[in-house]
């Protein structure tokens, strides 16, 4: 009987029935919390506009600086949801993967085990059971799981023959009925493409139009350009990206809050698969074990189970491998896989 009540009050404690998760592709948690960085702006190798972003994104004062380069996280996750990751506050979240590149970084995010084996970032069937896959079995969900990548991978990494998530990747065509999803498998076809795979826009409209015509309960968004662009050494458009994907995570949710099925239903997180480089300047376009500090992240959440802590500035430790288990446990479920699973991140949904 004792055990019927907690289950009941369990469930009636979370209000999260969807889930939105977006990821930014190796960008580092220095520019989240205090905007474009002053040596790299004034870079003349790094940058082809210096002055251009300098207009767009530069104040003397941090709190200004980094809400004109991420206005959506400090105007509206800053009031309402909560940041993770400033160091500056002994605030930590990283790796626990020793790798601190993609494949094990995305791995570790969603199987919530950082397997050292997982090492390569080759079209390789990711052989651990992941999250989505988790939640994709539980009832009600079954066919309610889709991830929208512009990075080719993906449907490796997350096992889509196996995990029965729909992963639409690249240049996966677009095969929908919608005329909006239609217009946009031609343009992801005939664009142009800087990094080499579609760019985030389309995986961006895609994936919003996907969520108006099919409601899925729990939508995956991988961004991909800041990454690419930050390995070029482009800084400006490393930054050009990183806005315009706060933007577009803006767009999500103001999306979200427009649909009833979603609308206060629904918890958005968003956080990267690696850091990158800043103790020595330079190494801000490198990742990899080689390159000291790049296993440190963060992450940013809001929805209804969330409280409004805004800029957490206490001293914790979290790691990216208690993701997973924090994305169920938003869902009022508890993943379990035939490997060991990391604790979730209780203060993201504490009372
Ligand atoms: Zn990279």
């Amino acid at each position: 009987m004792a055990i019927i009540t907690v289950a009941v009050t369990t469930a009636q404690q979370h209000k999260t029935e969807n889930l939105v998760i977006v990821t930014l592709d190796g960008m580092r948690w220095q520019e989240v919390f205090n905007g474009a960085d002053e040596v790299l702006t004034n870079d003349s190798v790094f940058n082809h506009d210096r002055d251009g972003i300098k207009s767009k994104f530069w104040a003397d004062n941090v709190e200004e600086r980094r809400k004109k380069l991420f206005p959506f996280l400090w105007n509206t996750v800053a009031q309402q949801g909560q940041l993770y990751g400033n160091r500056k506050w002994d605030n930590k979240i990283d790796n626990a993967n020793p790798h601190w590149f993609s494949y094990p970084g995305y791995n570790e995010i969603f199987t919530g085990y950082p397997d050292t084996a997982v090492n390569s970032n080759d079209k390789i069937l990711n052989k651990h059971e992941n999250v989505l896959e988790y939640i994709n079995k539980q009832q009600g969900y079954k066919g309610k799981v889709a991830a929208f990548s512009t990075w080719d991978v993906f449907p490796f990494i997350l096992n889509e023959p196996r995990s029965g998530v729909y992963v639409n990747a690249d240049v996966d065509t677009l095969s929908f009925k919608t005329p909006a999803l239609q217009v946009l498998n031609d343009m992801q076809f005939l664009t142009t493409k800087p990094i080499g795979v579609r760019p985030d826009i389309i995986t961006y409209m895609a994936a919003r139009e996907y969520l108006k015509e099919y409601k899925p309960k729990v939508l995956y968004i991988a961004f991909d350009e800041t990454d690419d662009f930050a390995h070029a050494g482009m800084y400006d458009q490393y930054l050009g990206s990183a806005h315009a994907e706060d933007a577009m995570i803006r767009d999500i949710w103001n999306t979200i809050q427009s649909i009833p099925q979603y609308r206060d239903k629904t918890t958005l997180l968003v956080t990267v698969d690696h850091g990158r480089g800043d103790k020595v300047k330079a190494n801000w376009q490198h990742h990899g074990s080689r390159i000291e500090d790049a296993h440190e992240i963060w992450m940013a959440v809001m929805g209804p189970d969330t409280k409004p802590l805004g800029e957490v500035k206490t001293s914790m430790q979290w790691y990216q491998k208690q993701l997973a288990a924090t994305m169920a446990q938003l869902l009022g479920m508890k993943f379990t896989a035939n490997h060991p699973v990391a604790e979730p991140i209780t203060t993201v949904y504490a009372k």
